[in-house]
């Protein structure tokens, strides 16, 4: 029978409370506000799927990419099969999870990814037309409610359809362990993922968010390429009140914004973050999508500031479903060279000394924006400087090479 008594070493991908089939195991919050498997003895079979399923238990293999990509679709707008040429297109990097799963969708297939739910907590979610898609796209830097997606993928393949199922690598290596070698029809896409902050803390963050600035909240962005895609923003939209005319937004730099400076600075991640099961090729992922960072070194011609995704193949299934969209903008590179500037995609993070004291008094913060905000460490000004003019230039080095 499953039981957690080294929190690091669960990634809360919740296979096994998928898989007992006494359903003997309930997820549960604890006080950092991570879900975790709780089982009842008294109703436990003793038959030992838990812990067969559990990726932490038994890892999978790691795979090195078959080949990599720097691709980027032209902004695909699913709305209606619009193409649109907006940087900001609500995909964080180039946009090929929505390219990947609007040919999935047209092929008659399910995709399941996660998605912004009306209270703004994030779950998994099924979609099955392209309207659907739009909830999708975007990086949510929240570990998302899986509820009981593993399931239901596996009832649609039963079934005999297509599934894309699509999330961080721990989701995607807790799915491939539920589904054993019932696999035919899936295809699986994971993000790089360099680590998961609490639900717990997005929720009560929300909270005090929507209280100092006196308002309610109808969408967030954690990653507005409006302005850049380098230096992007946090978009916060205000639910509209009667009589506006657009509803209004807050925006502010990543890293000005006290929830993002933390999960950037790894403060608010998952204990087993910092030591990932599943990262680096361990995920039995089809396909590895994240953001081509080195784009200026590996792809120079693409780095035009809207977002360029890096696609790791991982298998032939991947390498056929990626050929099938026909991308326009795509180049071959060097895998190890263009993961150099992902920082956590080869390696865990290192987790902050004050992590623990910071998760420990979150409770009785009084304002916790206030609180939060003592715990970012701040950048020193000569750095900040250093920074404006390094994007000043690379504005305009932009400018002259178009
Ligand atoms: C928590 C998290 C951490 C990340 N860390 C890194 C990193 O360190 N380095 C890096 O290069 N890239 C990272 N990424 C991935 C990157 O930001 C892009 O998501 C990726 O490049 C795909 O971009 P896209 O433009 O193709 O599609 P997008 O439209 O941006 O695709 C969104 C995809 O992300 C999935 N997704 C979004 N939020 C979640 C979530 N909370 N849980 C599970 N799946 C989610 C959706 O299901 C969908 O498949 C991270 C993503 C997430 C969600």
């Amino acid at each position: 029978m499953i039981r957690i008594s080294d929190k690091a070493k669960c990634c809360g991908c919740l296979s096994c409370v998928n898989a007992c089939p006494a359903q003997c195991i309930v997820p549960r919050r604890d006080r950092e506000g991570f879900n975790y498997p709780v089982a009842n003895p008294d109703l436990c079979i003793g038959c030992g799927k838990c812990e067969k399923v559990c990726p932490v238990l038994n890892p999978l293999q790691p795979v090195k990419p078959v080949e990599a990509y720097a691709a980027r679709t032209t902004a695909v707008s699913t709305v209606g099969g619009q193409r649109s040429g907006d940087r900001s297109d609500g995909s964080s990097s180039g946009g090929i999870f929505p390219a990947l799963a609007a040919k999935f969708i047209d092929d008659g297939g399910v995709v399941y990814g996660a998605a912004f739910a009306p209270d703004l907590t994030v779950e998994h979610i099924e979609v099955t037309d392209k309207e659907g898609l739009e909830k999708l796209k975007g990086s949510k830097y929240v570990q998302s409610e899986l509820y009981s997606a593993y399931e239901e993928v596996r009832d649609h393949l039963n079934e005999g359809r297509k599934v894309l199922f699509s999330g961080t690598p721990c989701q995607t290596a807790g799915l491939k362990k539920y589904l054993g070698n019932q696999t035919e029809g899936l295809l699986t896409v994971d993000v790089a993922c360099h680590g998961v902050p609490s639900p717990g803390l997005w929720e009560k963050y929300l909270k005090a968010f929507e209280e100092s600035h006196q308002c309610k909240l109808k969408s967030v962005n954690f990653r507005d390429k409006t302005r850049s895609w380098r230096h992007y923003d946090v978009l916060y939209t205000k639910a509209p009140q009667e009589g506006d005319v657009k509803p209004e937004a807050i925006r502010i730099a990543a890293e000005d914004d006290i929830y993002l400076s933390l999960f950037r600075q790894d403060m608010t991640l998952r204990p087993s973050c910092y030591n990932c099961p599943a990262r680096n090729g361990r995920s039995g992922s089809d396909i590895t999508l994240a953001d081509l960072w080195s784009v200026h070194k590996v792809a120079q011609h693409m780095d035009d500031d809207k977002g360029v995704s890096l696609v790791l193949v991982n298998s032939e299934q991947g390498k056929a479903h990626l050929e099938a969209l026909a991308i326009e903008e795509i180049c071959r590179i060097d895998p190890s060279e263009a993961v150099k500037e992902n920082g956590g995609f080869a390696t865990s993070m290192q987790m902050p000394p004050r992590r623990e004291e910071f998760f420990k008094g979150v409770h009785s913060a009084k304002n916790l924006i206030k609180y939060m905000k003592d715990y970012v460490i701040r950048t020193p000004l000569h750095k900040k400087i250093y920074r404006k003019v390094r994007r000043a230039l690379s504005k305009i080095k932009r400018r002259v090479v178009k």
